[in-house]
């Protein structure tokens, strides 16, 4: 890496707290080696309490623009000059580009699910999915599978802190898309199972599955789940969450975990600052395989 840095190199950043565990760095900078782009991309722990000169030093230090992950996604908006229309339907910013000093905030969460899909060959549009969670994940999913045609969406939380949320998702898609969203609750177990047995497509955006629950799920009967359908968990970490092995008992064939996911939203970001293609192959086999990503 040493051997691409110079007086040119441009820089790009990842603002979030905390941030350290991420894969963005390993997964920006090899893709920057080998396409040998002068570009470094570096992860800062910021806060909301040092969120606004952060994001005013993008344009002081005239960096390319930044990730931007939790506690920054919403309270990023105000300090934006601008938004894509799906991060303004969305609420939240996981990506910045800086046009000159014109910063637009965007969020590649849901097309990274999207692309995700079809980098396996699946396409949702015109039918109807199933999702658990309304929070940062489960909202960007929502819109975005909205936005690309999925028909039909029930969107399931628990009544927590989420629940007004997944109530605004639901009027959101409804006003703004052609896809016909209802609002369900996950302690509704009957609903639930005939929910997700009508649909073409199961996604859970809890993070109920990934640490300290990882050894639960929201569903643990297979017979809620058909075989030609697709279950995603957005949990990438560990690799087989609790939720893909119900799936794979009820002998599902595709099932995912988020890694895909994450993949894909790095991806276009990637494209956002560079306007070139991730070498998405290269870096999936990097990121799958532990070894490689944990010897960088
Ligand atoms: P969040 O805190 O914003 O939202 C959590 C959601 O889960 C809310 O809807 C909440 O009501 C619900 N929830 C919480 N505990 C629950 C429980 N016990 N039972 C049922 N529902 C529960 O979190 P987030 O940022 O949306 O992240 C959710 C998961 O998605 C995490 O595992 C995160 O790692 C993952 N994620 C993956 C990607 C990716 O690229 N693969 C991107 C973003 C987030």
């Amino acid at each position: 890496m040493t051997e691409r840095i110079d007086g040119h190199t441009i820089l790009i950043g990842l603002m979030a707290y905390p941030i350290r565990h991420s894969m963005s760095p390993t997964m920006h900078n090899n893709a920057f080696a080998k396409l040998g782009l002068n570009y470094a991309y570096l992860a800062f722990e910021v806060d909301n309490d040092s969120l606004p000169s952060a994001i005013q030093s993008i344009r002081t230090l005239d960096m390319r623009g930044s990730n931007i992950s939790m506690p920054n996604k919403q309270k990023v908006i105000p300090l934006l000059d601008k938004l894509d229309p799906a991060a303004e339907m969305v609420g939240a910013v996981n990506t910045i580009v800086n046009d000159h000093g014109t910063l637009t905030g965007y969020t590649t969460d849901g097309t990274g699910f999207m692309q995700s899909l079809k980098d396996e060959g699946l396409d949702i549009r015109g039918q109807k999915m199933t999702l658990a969670g309304a929070g940062g994940a489960g909202t960007a999913v929502a819109i975005q599978a909205a936005l690309d045609g999925v028909k039909e969406m029930s969107i399931f939380n628990i009544h927590d802190e989420f629940w007004d949320n997944a109530k605004r998702n639901v009027d959101i898609i409804n006003e703004k898309t052609d896809c016909k969203a209802t609002l369900h609750s996950i302690e509704d177990k009957d609903d639930f199972k005939k929910e997700i047995q009508d649909a073409a497509i199961y996604c859970d955006a809890t993070g109920v599955g990934m640490k300290p629950l990882e050894n639960e799920t929201l569903v643990t009967d297979p017979n809620w789940f058909r075989k030609d359908m697709i279950v995603f968990d957005t949990v990438y970490a560990p690799r087989t969450t609790k939720l893909m092995q119900v799936a794979e008992q009820a002998g599902v064939e595709h099932v995912f975990n988020g890694l895909g996911m994450m993949l894909e939203q790095g991806a276009e970001a990637f494209k956002l600052w560079t306007g070139e293609s991730m070498p998405v192959d290269y870096i999936r086999d990097l990121l799958f395989n532990d070894d490689k990503v944990a010897s960088k």
